[in-house]
């Protein structure tokens, strides 16, 4: 049994394997880095979930697979909801994620406190080659801070920290980081759908 996560980025496939591995024992779970002759597909859609759906459906049709592909990022209203899909990219198309989160500060700085807080976001599409099979989606909220803190998590991990924690996302470590976040709410939605699907594919 087989399960092909659409994505190219390390701490995603960590954060989804660590999730999924222990409730899917048998499942070979693997990566686009399984697939190195593999072009992903433009994400040309104005949502998460149309990103992710555009990613699963063009590597489930292209390798003849189950896939599931996750887009996700981080939400700030009061920058008219920036991020958002441009996430990786903010900072422009090359942009490390250090350059992401200096801009990102800088756009937050002249806003009053109250309105530094935003929410991560993360969609995800299971799919095979007949089509999407189930789309789910998960939040995460909390607030930003002007400083990074902490070496854990990716992204804009080090500026986040979720409401009713005092620690950032990138301080909390792996297992707890795994257990609140965008992506495993997300996942938590589809799980059954990927049990299924991985049962019937026997
Ligand atoms: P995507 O690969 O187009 O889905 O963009 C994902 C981007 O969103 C990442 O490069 C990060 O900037 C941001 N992001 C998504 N999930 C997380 C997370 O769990 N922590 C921090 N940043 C995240």
């Amino acid at each position: 049994m087989q399960l092909v996560l659409a994505t190219n980025n390390l701490h995603k496939i960590l954060e989804l394997k660590a999730i999924l591995k222990p409730l899917l024992k048998k499942v070979d779970i693997l990566s686009l880095r399984d697939f190195p002759e593999y072009h992903p597909p433009e994400e040309t859609g104005t949502t998460f979930l149309e990103n992710a759906e555009i990613k699963t459906l063009h590597c489930a049709r292209a390798l003849n697979c189950l896939a599931l592909a996750d887009d996700s990022g981080l939400v700030v209203p009061a920058l008219g909801g920036a991020p958002g899909v441009r996430s990786r990219r903010y900072a422009g198309n090359d942009a490390s994620d250090k350059e992401n989160r200096d801009l990102l500060i800088e756009n937050l700085k002249p806003l009053p406190e109250r309105e530094r807080s935003g929410y991560y976001e993360c969609a995800l599409s299971l799919a095979n080659p007949g089509g999407i099979i189930k789309s789910s989606s998960g939040l995460c909220e909390g607030v930003l801070i002007l400083e990074a803190r902490g070496n854990g998590g990716f992204g804009y991990d080090p500026l986040f920290i979720k409401y009713d924690y005092s620690k950032t996302m990138a301080e909390l470590g792996d297992d707890t980081k795994n257990r609140i976040s965008h992506r495993r709410r997300a996942l938590d939605k589809l799980l059954l759908t990927i049990e299924a699907e991985l049962s019937a594919v026997i």
